[in-house]
């Protein structure tokens, strides 16, 4: 893959410029959301279990806040870098604006590897983190969220931490939390899940049947993995998943033409979303090179790891039979590629509409533990499916009447939103 040669910052800029080009936005307005409002850049020194001290780099990133407190999860990831949370700030902003929650967009990250770090590690990083961010965060400030190998056990610890320093309880504070303690049932589901609402609804405008088809993943994470079952639970096939193993240092990818079961790979993958190559191989499965998943003959394609996967190089690798890309991860595509995508007429659901199930779980967590009353996981899932239905046929919609492509549709409607509550609060 050519990730190194892709700054997610420059992409998330050219798209939000081509927009604002389309769109004739205000230079004052155009000023303030290509780039974010505040950043906090912060080192957490944790003493480890043999004793020496390592101090780890991390980050919160706030891109705009004129429609609510900033949202977003925290990343920890041994390659991350600011510029990667800085654009996932602003794809937040777009994501909360885009299905019409009034939250804003902010994205933090802790430059690590929980693979390798002890229970107590974690736990102590992600006190670490919170103490250093304790006054730039809060219900009203800036709420956080699990992420890229942040789970909701970090999340609790985070939030104790921080109910520790302001003497009270704040669940308001931190979502993705565990359910019972503040957390939301359908929360693990709902990045997944809002996946597939919307590729079910794309679907129906291609008068395709769900049932008849095949897909490819990639990644076996929390998205991946809740997007494959519900997917094959609606009918769909699933050929091929590819994920990263720790151990070989290099991804490979799972393959079964007559189809994959889902609880079954469910079962041989471990936190971190790494399947056991052995073990694979006894359920009957290939094991294939990385970069195979995107080379699969299948009808719809699922990029939900990191991101720049989608690129001039593996695309034209595709197979011509790719109806619909799904971007279940945030910029897995390079702003060079969306003109190929747009050449080939795939249809495309962009990242920030297409993933915008965990963050609007996460603000039904939000409402949940202020009113201290918590509903049934049909209840949050049926919700949770109005409104990525919505979200999505207002772009479809949208796209449809102004010939726009689905990426630009989305941040017309994000763009115009941010951009008039900018305006009303006298911002610009
Ligand atoms: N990390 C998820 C995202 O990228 C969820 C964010 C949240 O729930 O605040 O959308």
């Amino acid at each position: 893959m050519t990730q190194e040669l892709y700054n997610p910052y420059v992409t998330a800029q050219t798209q939000f410029d081509n927009v604002a080009d389309q769109i004739g936005l205000d230079e004052g307005i155009r000023a303030l959301l290509r780039q974010p409002s505040r950043e906090y850049h912060f080192t957490i020194p944790v003493k480890m279990d043999d004793g020496t001290t390592r101090v780890f780099n991390a980050y919160r990133v706030q891109h705009n806040d004129a429609r609510g407190p900033a949202k977003g999860g925290i990343r920890f990831h041994p390659e991350e870098t600011v510029d990667t949370i800085r654009a996932l700030s602003m794809w937040m902003t777009w994501k909360c604006a885009v299905v019409d929650i009034p939250l804003g967009g902010g994205k933090g990250g802790i430059v690590c590897d929980p693979r390798e770090l002890s229970l107590n590690e974690q736990e102590k990083l992600c006190r670490g983190y919170v103490r250093q961010l304790a006054k730039n965060m809060g219900p009203v400030l800036d709420v956080p969220a699990p992420d890229v190998m942040s789970n909701s056990q970090h999340m609790l610890w985070m939030l104790d931490e921080y109910e520790t320093i302001f003497g009270g309880h704040y669940p308001g504070a931190i979502t993705g939390k565990p359910v019972g303690m503040g957390g939301s049932l359908g929360r693990t589901e709902a990045t997944g899940y809002g996946v597939i609402y919307n590729l079910r609804e794309a679907l129906k405008t291609l008068n395709i049947d769900i049932a008849t088809t095949t897909a490819s993943f990639q990644g076996f994470g929390n998205v991946a993995e809740y997007a494959a079952r519900l997917y094959a639970k609606m009918g769909g096939k699933v050929i091929a998943i590819s994920c990263w193993d720790n151990q070989d240092k290099k991804s490979y990818t799972f393959r079964k033409l007559s189809g994959l079961d889902i609880e079954q790979m469910a079962q041989i993958k471990d936190s971190f979303g790494t399947i056991d190559k052995q073990k694979a191989q006894e359920l009957g499965c290939e094991v294939l090179g990385g970069d195979e998943w995107i080379a699969q003959d299948v009808d719809i394609i699922l990029p939900c790891a990191l991101e720049n996967q989608i690129t001039p190089t593996t695309f034209a690798k595709m197979s011509d039979q790719v109806k619909v890309i799904c971007e279940g991860a945030n910029g897995p595509t390079t702003p060079d590629c969306d003109e190929l995508i747009k050449a080939k007429g795939i249809y495309l659901v962009p990242d920030f509409l297409c993933n915008a199930g965990g963050v609007t779980c996460s603000y039904f967590e939000q409402v949940q533990c202020n009113m201290n009353y918590f509903w049934s996981k049909e209840e949050v899932l049926e919700k949770l499916d109005f409104r990525m239905t919505s979200a999505f046929h207002a772009v479809h919609q949208l796209s449809q009447d102004k010939g726009l492509y689905m990426r630009d549709a989305a941040y017309v409607i994000a763009i115009n939103r941010v951009a008039e509550a900018v305006k009303l609060r006298g911002w610009v």
